[in-house]
């Protein structure tokens, strides 16, 4: 988008720049399709007047709270806005009603204190600084107000600052909603304790994050007739299994491995643990301490947070035998046995490990043993026991580690929810989401392709979001907004969930046909979408497909698609843990109807995630929402580094830049009728004489001055893309 003719020697511009995305500086030259420009920096840049964007001189140099109050709402206006105000600490900037928060990585603690929030009680939204405390203080009055429910969307990649806003929410849904001590633990304790026992259990060092969730998150508080919490569920999506048993340098294990070995002696002693560096689960990797973590303290923590979450004390007993019991699995090694591919046991120390692995299990030792090294085939005529070799019943034994844990943070996420409690009469809920952003890295698996289709899902559903509120906000100012447009994502999802044929739809035939392999998914996959706009085939490739998301292109490689889809439980590993004497585990394994009457039927983990993330738009579609957008703005972690492209791919990821899109198809530049006499006022001074209102005083200068396609609001004159820079530069000829 440029503004011909608004480019003239002396004006301020923004060009592109290879290594800080956008340069600032003064126009020197214009030529037909080049300027010159010097930079503050001291460099010249020429660039393409298609390159070069109109900086508003007048910007306030601490940044505006809300990206719409800026003359410019462009690329480079946007990210030197929030980049001024990170300067300065400001982490929170509206753009509308979509709060862009950028992670400090530093302690802000009186950002958050009580003070704070009892500051934004009551207060209108856009009156206090941008604040997540204003964004809930907003959806618990308007589901007040107006009776209806509400949901907060955070997104953000990874270690954006996704789950500490979400913890804000939470704590200020709390405050507002909270009832003054009741008998036991009241709801909304109970709901901010579920964190620490939801984080013990599902959260990581990640390279990109010392604390990443490793799941998603959707907290639906209820509230009452009254506006007071009454229930609470929490719903849980995708947590990454592979990592129980796989970790890579300098990522760690789950944080409930380090906390059980750091446990008091007599815990230590009664699971048979020890150092942390013992155990071929943790030791895969160089890291096992965190920053500023101690994990003995941790260990106590999570312990009393599963007591406020009515966790009983047999129970979290039962729960760390089992995370003990996948540490000791996890440290039996197989070798060759006497039968031809039979496996058995290494030696003496992978046997004690089999020994103690069955005693905090409470199962038979050769039944474990067995369930390890050999599979039971039933044909029709008779029942034949194979033996797994070696490598073999390695896999086995990770299979039989990633089940227990996936299915022992699931009775935590239950057992949290009923003991929260629902409320069958609530009137209204606020939902709270906390989900994975879009991910595009060097190697893309099934995970990412999951993660960026709930991306894209969301992403339809905040397009059409914003979408409304600019056509309400013209509504409401009474202007004409019929042929503003914007782009849908629908066939994105097509390629993805359509069925059939769907890509998940093709994934699921595939794993049904026993001799399908990657190879052949992928030449199913070349067929079908060869046509697709959406869809396309690496060069160099022969089983990876790239999609082209709505964030950009990610190339998927298909060799583990096939097995991270099917989601089974191996039959013996059942039996196994079903006759655990333990109640605890054998409950973690309940009999299914299907598999008494031996027939295991396919279950796909692609198409429950859709049905999943089907329910979540279902609900959410159900609620008014609101967005908060997490902006990491370095890969360091560290504070005070803000590093423009980075932040501007995730602006885009986030779906801000197409907010603005979508609002720069309109009016994207809006001013009351004061600012904007007070500032173009000088192109015709005299209609300004006499006595005349500012509404008839805008009209006039706009009739003056020849400005087509405006419109005329209620309260704010309303300009399309680039009129304001036509104006100003008008303005800066005058002067
Ligand atoms: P995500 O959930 O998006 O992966 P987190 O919410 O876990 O990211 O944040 C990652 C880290 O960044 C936190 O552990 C914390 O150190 C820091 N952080 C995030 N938000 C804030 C904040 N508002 N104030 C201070 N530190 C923050
Ligand atoms: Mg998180």
């Amino acid at each position: 988008m440029t503004f011909p003719g608004t480019i003239v020697v002396g004006s301020h511009v923004w060009a592109e720049d290879p290594e800080v995305a956008w340069i600032d500086g003064e126009v020197v030259e214009v030529n037909d399709e080049e300027i010159k420009i010097n930079c503050e920096s001291g460099k010249t840049v020429i660039a393409s007047t298609s390159n070069v964007f109109p900086k508003d001189s007048e910007a306030p140099p601490c940044g505006v709270d809300d990206m719409t109050k800026l003359a410019y709402l462009h690329e480079p206006g946007v990210l030197q806005n929030l980049r001024s105000r990170y300067d300065m600490n400001e982490i929170y900037t509206y753009t509308g009603s979509i709060l862009i928060a950028v992670n400090p990585f530093q302690r802000l603690p009186h950002l958050y204190d009580n003070h704070m929030m009892e500051q934004y009680k009551g207060a209108g939204f856009g009156e206090l600084s941008p604040h997540p405390f204003a964004i809930a203080d907003a959806a618990y009055r308007q589901m007040i107000n107006e009776g209806i429910s509400q949901s907060i969307l955070v997104s953000g990649e990874s270690g954006a600052g996704k789950t500490e806003s979400t913890k804000m929410l939470m704590r200020y849904l709390a405050y507002m909603g909270g009832r003054a001590a009741a008998e036991g633990r009241s709801v909304e304790q109970k709901v901010l304790e579920s964190n620490p026992v939801l984080e013990a259990f599902g959260n990581a060092k990640t390279v990109r994050n010392n604390n990443s969730s490793r799941f998603g998150k959707f907290v639906e508080i209820q509230f009452d007739q009254r506006g007071r919490i009454s229930g609470a569920a929490i719903r849980t999506y995708l947590l990454e299994r592979s990592r129980v048993c796989q970790v890579s340098d300098p990522e760690r294990n789950y944080h409930c491995f380090y906390m059980l070995c750091a446990a008091p002696p007599e815990d230590v002693e009664r699971y048979k643990l020890g150092n942390p560096r013992m155990f071929h689960y943790l030791n895969q990797t160089n890291c096992y301490e965190l920053d500023a973590v101690d994990d003995s303290k941790e260990y106590i923590a999570t312990r009393r947070a599963m007591d406020v979450v009515g966790i009983s004390t047999d129970e979290q007993d039962a729960i760390f035998r089992a995370v003990a019991a996948i540490l000791h699995l996890g440290n039996i090694e197989f070798v060759k046995g006497n039968e031809t591919d039979s496996s058995e046991p290494k030696d003496e120390k992978s046997r004690f490990h089999l020994r103690t692995a069955s005693e905090l299990f409470m199962c038979d030792e050769k039944s474990l043993e067995d369930s390890l090294c050999k599979r039971v085939i039933v044909t029709r005529d008779e029942t034949i026991t194979k033996c797994l070799d070696p490598d073999s019943a390695a896999v086995s034994r990770d299979a039989l580690a990633k089940i227990v844990y996936s299915r022992l943070f699931d009775w935590l996420v239950n057992k949290i929810n009923n003991s929260i409690g629902q409320d069958p009469d609530s009137r209204y809920l606020i939902g709270v989401l906390d989900i994975y952003g879009f991910e595009s890295f060097k190697t893309n698996s099934f995970e990412q392709f999951c993660i960026n289709l709930t991306n894209e899902k969301l992403q339809q559903h905040f397009n059409q979001h914003v979408f409304k509120m600019e056509q309400e906000e013209y509504t409401k100012e009474e202007i004409d907004w019929s042929y503003i447009e914007f782009i849908d994502n629908q066939d994105i999802l097509d390629l993805i969930e359509k069925k059939p044929g769907g890509i998940i739809a093709l994934l699921d035939e595939a794993c049904m046909f026993p001799r399908s392999t990657h190879e052949t998914f992928a030449q199913k996959l070349y067929q079908t979408f060869k046509d697709h706009k959406r869809f396309s085939k690496p060069k160099l490739s022969r089983t990876d497909f790239t999609i082209c998301h709505y964030a950009g292109d990610v190339t998927y490689q298909t060799e583990l698609f096939l097995d991270k889809n099917k989601d089974y439980v191996v039959a013996e590993h059942q039996a196994l843990l079903r006759a655990s004497r333990c109640s605890f585990v054998s409950g973690l394994f309940p009999l299914l109807p299907e598999e008494s009457s031996k027939t295991s039927k396919f279950s796909s983990i692609g198409s429950r995630f859709k049905q999943q993330l089907q329910a979540l738009l279902e609900t959410l579609s159900a609620t008014e929402p609101h967005y908060i957008r997490c902006v990491k703005p370095n890969n360091l972690l560290k504070p005070a580094i803000f590093e423009n492209y980075n932040v501007l791919q995730q602006l885009k990821c986030g779906g801000v830049m197409e907010a603005i899109r979508i609002s720069c198809a309109g009016y994207p530049t809006r001013k009351t009728f004061d600012e904007f006499v007070s500032r173009f006022g000088i192109l015709a001074p005299d209609v300004l004489e006499g006595r005349c209102d500012e509404v008839t005083a805008s009209k006039r200068l706009l009739e003056k001055v020849g400005l087509e396609g405006h419109q005329i609001g209620k309260t704010k004159v309303f300009l399309r893309a680039g009129q304001m820079a036509e104006l100003d530069a008008r303005r800066s000829e005058v002067l």
